[in-house]
């Protein structure tokens, strides 16, 4: 960690901790490809902290220690992708154990974990994240060990109160882990609003380019717990390649700049389109409208993020229609990257998605918002 605690996160992330490159004097570090490491003729390491990649490598330290001081961690781990961080996370449920996740996320890891629970014995129950008393009426008293919560939740953006969250899991003695990918740690911080971990696909805001493939948790407190997502990693051998992982601490280096630009743009596009004659709804939680407002303020700093779903009057063949009409946005999957993407998310979650078949998903980037607007003008007809 920074020894100069009082840097402003722009700062930090901007100089990347100051990680430069010790034996060249280069302002940036090296990418440090080795997978083992030597030992001396008394069989000590040379570097106490280097053994085998599949550990610990220096690249991974690099990015790990600037996500680590952004999210005020006491310790940060890079992994593959998003879903092996978030596995790894859900390591520490034993068969009998309860956990309690938002019914709207990520799905690709609510499907996993409905398969992983049922074949572990592992009891999941889903919560309603647009009902502020449903996940206290969720969890069970001895048997919840786990809340997972995403926030603001793909692809509906529905906010959930973090504090609010970690209060019911520290009354029940569970543990709390948020999906702030969405959020990224230049708007939340959800380890200072009382989370035990937080978890990134570091693919999306945190690589911004669409060009790396990796995960990250950062924890609260290095205690027996973090042990066991730190052996997941290591046995599971789950990590980064050390390019990606140099490539991470690269991108962060432009984090706030890119989250900001797109934070701004999604609240004009979202102000913009708001009352639109072709749109039911726009859900986006900057919007006085959306649900999820006033929580937002209070754990948002600064913006309410780049993603928002558009629904469209009509049904999936509209939605679908309007999507084969974008020029500048593109159709692809993912998020948070430089380029603004559109997604019909029922076409990819399938029929037994709690997503309407009408709502688009989109990415808003970097690009001039101007261009963005004409677009969805042109695509809306
Ligand atoms: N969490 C969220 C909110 C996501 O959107 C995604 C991927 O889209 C993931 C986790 C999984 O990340 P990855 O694709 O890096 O495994």
């Amino acid at each position: 960690m920074s020894k100069k605690k009082n840097l402003a996160p722009e700062t930090i992330s901007a100089q990347a901790l100051g990680l430069f490159d010790r034996s060249t004097g280069g302002v940036s570090p090296s990418i440090h490809m080795a997978t083992t490491f030597l030992r001396d003729a008394n069989y000590a390491l040379l570097h106490p902290d280097h053994s085998y990649s599949r550990d610990e490598n220096p690249t991974f330290i690099a990015a790990e220690r600037v996500l680590c001081e952004l999210e005020h961690g006491e310790d940060a781990m890079l992994f593959s992708s998003g879903m092996a961080a978030a596995t790894a996370v859900l390591q520490i449920l034993k068969p009998g154990d309860h956990v309690v996740a938002p019914r709207v996320m990520y799905w690709g890891l609510r499907d996993w974990l409905q398969s992983f629970c049922k074949q572990w014995n592992i009891r999941l129950d889903l919560f309603d994240p647009t009902d502020p008393d449903s996940l206290a009426a969720t969890v069970r008293k001895g048997e919840t060990r786990l809340v997972w919560i995403e926030t603001p939740c793909n692809p509906t953006w529905d906010v959930i109160d973090i504090a609010a969250a970690a209060e019911v899991a520290r009354s029940i003695g569970a543990k709390l882990a948020v999906d702030s990918t969405a959020a990224t740690p230049v708007l939340t911080r959800p380890l200072q609003h009382g989370a035990d971990f937080v978890m990134h696909s570091a693919t999306k805001y945190l690589s911004g380019h669409s060009d790396v493939l990796a995960g990250a948790v950062v924890t609260a407190n290095h205690d027996e717990h973090w042990k066991k997502v730190r052996d997941a990693r290591s046995h599971g051998g789950a990590v980064p390649g050390s390019l990606e992982a140099w490539l991470l601490q690269r991108s962060m280096r432009t984090l706030h700049l890119r989250v900001r630009k797109s934070c701004e743009s999604a609240m004009a596009i979202a102000t913009h389109f708001a009352s639109h004659p072709g749109l039911k709804a726009v859900l986006y939680p900057g919007l006085q409208s959306h649900a999820g407002h006033e929580i937002a303020k209070r754990q948002m700093d600064g913006g309410f993020g780049g993603m928002l779903s558009l629904r469209v009057n009509g049904d999936a063949e509209r939605a679908l229609e309007v999507c084969g009409r974008f020029e500048v946005f593109a159709r692809a999957t993912s998020l948070g990257g430089v380029e603004s993407l559109v997604e019909h998310r029922f076409s990819i979650e399938g029929p037994r998605s709690p997503v309407p078949p009408d709502l688009i998903r989109v990415s808003v980037g970097i690009e001039a918002v101007e261009d963005l607007i004409d677009d969805l003008e042109h695509a809306l007809g």
